[in-house]
């Protein structure tokens, strides 16, 4: 059977000048899904086509799945446009389908071509009345248990019942570009996935304070880009940085401790900003959640994004816990983010830390410091993290 893979895409949403560079990296992004496997891409119509390879369509469909933008994906039959053949397929399609059970169906049509005919109405008419006479199923307009889709196309016409899920959102880079604070944790690397279903292509930046936080820590941080790199269909350009020293000499400018989490993430945003800045990233993303913990309080995050001088995005701030972890787990993540390794947030930190830090008590500390020698003496390590297979 000649088969070939129907991508849907959000086109209502879409105007002008937009929608030519959504659909240009749409494209893009669904080349870069299945490269390597020799399939074809072809724009048509407010449709994406792919035609698949001897690998055929099914292995194809989960590359696919994981292309931001993609809304819907039918794996469909491929004819000639012949209105009896175009009928034949439809009830061939339901069979299959339904397997057996009394399903209840409708049929849906669409021609691009509209010189076709009959036309859409009557062809989902006519198809439904093969259907029903064929297989005894019921037609339910409203809430059917599943719908056969014709479109009828320049060359062929096509013929499916499938509709498989996509990821939604809009294709990674025409957003920009967004430096993501990465930690080990649940949080994080959800905050990345959402704003690269935004649009933003991403690179990443951990904070890391050996031999406090152990190399374990860091191969975790890694695995989480490698899985995130996967969404993003690239590379994630990770920045290790050494924090080692700055923490220390927060710590011993505030020796009580109260304040240590909200000096560590000012200082982590400084230099994240940095980094980002190198990567002409417009913003930095975290994973923070409003009042989940200590350094989360609307005043702690303020004083926190008051040492940013690029936009701070925080997807996941309204999100309840439960939330993100069913979009961990969703994305692949959780497994890995549970895995239990320190974070250096944890270092030195008192048990009650502050949850209203004023930013005088949080200056008049660093004023203790020369916040410029500090940032500038984070060492980098520079990793180029590939897509997990
Ligand atoms: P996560 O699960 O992402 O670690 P969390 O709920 O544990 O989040 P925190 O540990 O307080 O919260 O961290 C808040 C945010 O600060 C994180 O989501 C992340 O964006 C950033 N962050 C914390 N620690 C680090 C780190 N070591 N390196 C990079 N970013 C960090
Ligand atoms: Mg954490």
């Amino acid at each position: 059977m000649n088969e070939l893979i129907l991508i849907r895409y959000g086109e209502i949403f879409l105007k002008g000048g937009n929608r030519a560079m959504f659909e240009r990296a749409l494209v893009d992004n669904l080349r870069r899904a299945v490269q390597g496997q020799n399939a074809r891409v072809e724009r048509t119509h407010g449709r994406m086509l792919v035609w698949p390879g001897e690998a055929g369509a099914k292995k194809l469909v989960r590359a696919l799945e994981r292309v931001f933008g993609v809304s819907s994906i039918s794996v469909a039959r491929v004819l000639p446009r012949e209105i009896e053949a175009i009928y034949a397929a439809a009830v061939d399609e339901a069979r299959a389908a339904s397997a057996g059970q009394k399903l209840s169906f409708k049929v849906e049509s669409r021609r691009a071509d509209k010189r076709f005919f009959p036309a859409s109405p009557e062809i989902s008419k006519q198809a439904g009345a093969r259907i029903v006479e064929a297989l005894g199923l019921p037609v339910d307009l409203h809430h059917p248990q599943f719908t056969v889709g014709i479109e009828v196309g320049f060359e062929h016409a096509f013929v499916f019942a499938e509709h498989i899920p996509g990821p939604g959102g809009l294709p990674c880079g025409v957003s920009g570009k967004v430096e993501l604070l990465l930690s080990g944790g649940i949080d994080s690397p959800v905050a990345g996935y959402l704003m690269m279903k935004r649009g933003c292509s991403l690179s990443a930046t951990y904070f890391h304070s050996p031999p406090y936080v152990g190399e374990k820590s860091k191969e975790k941080v890694i695995a989480l880009a490698k899985k995130l790199a996967a969404w993003q269909l690239a590379d994630v350009r990770l920045s290790v940085v050494n924090f080692t020293a700055a923490q220390k000499a927060l710590r011993d400018a505030d020796p009580e401790g109260r304040l240590a989490v909200v000096l560590y993430r000012r200082m982590m945003i400084r230099v994240a900003e940095r980094i980002a800045r190198e990567h002409k990233a417009q913003a930095l993303v975290t994973g923070e959640a409003l009042a989940q913990v200590a350094s989360q309080t609307l005043t702690n995050l303020s004083t926190i994004g008051e040492a940013a001088g690029l936009e701070i995005l925080r997807p996941c701030l309204g999100h309840d816990k439960l939330e993100t972890i069913a979009i961990a787990r969703k994305i692949g993540t959780y497994e890995t983010s549970i895995e239990p390794y320190d974070d250096c947030c944890s270092l030195f930190v008192p048990e009650h830390p502050e949850t209203r830090a004023s930013l005088e008590a949080v200056q008049s500390i660093e004023s203790r410091v020369d916040l410029d020698a500090l940032a500038a003496g984070c060492t980098v390590e520079k990793l180029t993290i590939p897509p997990a297979r």
